[in-house]
This record gives structure tokens, C-alpha cells and sequence, in this order.
């Protein structure tokens, strides 16, 4: 499958990583909106939110992101985890994915 996140998981596309574990990877996004801007995937594909079935593996998924934040520095002051889906969700890559957003003070409503 030609899947650019998963092949960021296998090492085959070069990325900032910064934390891993057997299941999950964050590194750095390319296109950075915040002065931290990581991405946390699942190292497994699954291309939306919608197709996840197991609650375990979706919430360690969002555990980790925090642990992300956290390590990034970002924890306490606050930052923002997004995950957009679909067209209308702004969607672009259809590997599942977490923005850790943080390091300025977010808008709200987002775009
Ligand atoms: P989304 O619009 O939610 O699907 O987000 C996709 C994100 O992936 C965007 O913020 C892009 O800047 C980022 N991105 C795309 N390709 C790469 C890559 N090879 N390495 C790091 N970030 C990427
Ligand atoms: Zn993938």
C-alpha cells in the first residue's frame, strides 16, 4: 500500500522522529502551524478515526500523545490535540494521525 505515514513507521521515508514505542511513533510535521507541531500515528495503518475498532489501541494512542506533549514541554502550559477526518474534517494523508499542537496560545473556533 502507498501510504506515506506508513512508510515513515518502517523508516523508509525520513522523518524527525522523537518518541516511539512497539506500537506507536511521533515525529515532527513537516508543514509546522505551531512552534511544536508533532504527529503521533499508529505504527499499524488504519486510515480515518472511523475505522478504529479497538478502544485499547485507540486510547493508548491518545495516552501516548500526551506523553508526547509532555515531553515536548508543552504538558502544563497547554497545548491541543487534533485529529482531522475526512474531506470535510480537513483530512489529507488517510493514515490515522494526531497533531500535538502546542508552544502559542490557540484560537478558538479553529478553522
Ligand atoms: P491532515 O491534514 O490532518 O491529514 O495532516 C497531514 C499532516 O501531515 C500535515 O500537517 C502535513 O504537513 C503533514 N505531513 C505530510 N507529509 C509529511 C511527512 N512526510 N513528514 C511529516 N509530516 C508530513
Ligand atoms: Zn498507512
Amino acid at each position: 500500500m502507498d501510504c506515506i505515514f506508513c512508510k515513515v513507521a518502517k523508516g523508509e521515508v525520513q522523518a524527525t522522529v522523537v518518541q516511539q514505542n512497539d506500537r506507536y511513533l511521533a515525529f515532527r510535521d513537516i508543514n509546522p502551524q505551531a512552534p511544536q507541531h508533532l504527529l503521533v500515528i499508529p505504527k499499524t495503518h488504519m486510515a480515518t478515526v472511523n475505522d478504529a475498532t479497538d478502544a485499547g489501541h485507540l486510547g493508548g494512542l491518545l495516552l501516548f500523545a500526551r506523553d508526547v506533549a509532555r515531553a515536548q514541554g508543552v504538558g502544563d502550559r497547554g497545548y491541543r490535540l487534533v485529529i482531522n477526518t475526512n474531506g470535510e474534517g480537513g483530512q489529507t494523508v488517510f493514515h490515522l494521525h494526531v497533531h500535538v499542537l502546542g508552544g502559542r496560545a490557540m484560537q478558538w473556533p479553529p478553522g
